[in-house]
């Protein structure tokens, strides 16, 4: 636990180290940390709190429809009754797949959309290895955006 989070506090807010972040999470829930303690554990956000952020909700739930089709065409995609957008009081984008909620700082880039893309990835494949794949899922939140902006 302590030496997620102390990888976790290092690591710097950029596209690349999404992935990166994610894995530390990852590990965390592999060797028991994670696992019944909410991802708040790591960057102050629990899932008993959302603030939600409405733009993006209206922007994921349109998106979700056009993605659809999409992912249906992928092996493990279920797709969730009803995933929330809060907003990211912490550090790190991540998506808490108990709750079915994506914490992100906002939506005013690509990249702002690629992340939220990310982490509904991570919820819609949560039952499948490919979920917990970073580069899969990233890839696939790429090609989302790209074919959907
Ligand atoms: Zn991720």
């Amino acid at each position: 636990m302590d030496d997620s989070m102390t990888g976790y506090s290092s690591i710097t807010q950029t596209t690349g180290a999404r992935a990166a972040a994610h894995t530390v999470m990852l590990l965390a829930a592999l060797f028991g940390c994670g696992i019944g303690v909410p991802a708040e554990a790591h960057i102050g956000v629990g899932p008993a709190h959302c603030t939600p952020l409405p733009g993006a909700q209206t922007w994921l739930d349109r998106h979700v429809t056009l993605w659809d089709p999409v992912l249906s065409q992928e092996r493990g995609y279920q797709r969730p009754d009803r995933v929330t957008v809060c907003v990211l009081e912490g550090s790190l984008p991540f998506a808490d797949n108990r709750t079915n909620r994506l914490y992100v700082r906002g939506l005013d880039s690509t990249n702002d959309q690629i992340t939220l893309a990310h982490e509904y990835v991570h919820i819609a494949f949560q039952h499948f290895p490919s979920g917990h794949d970073e580069r899969y899922v990233e890839r696939t939140a790429r090609r989302l955006i790209a074919t959907h902006p």
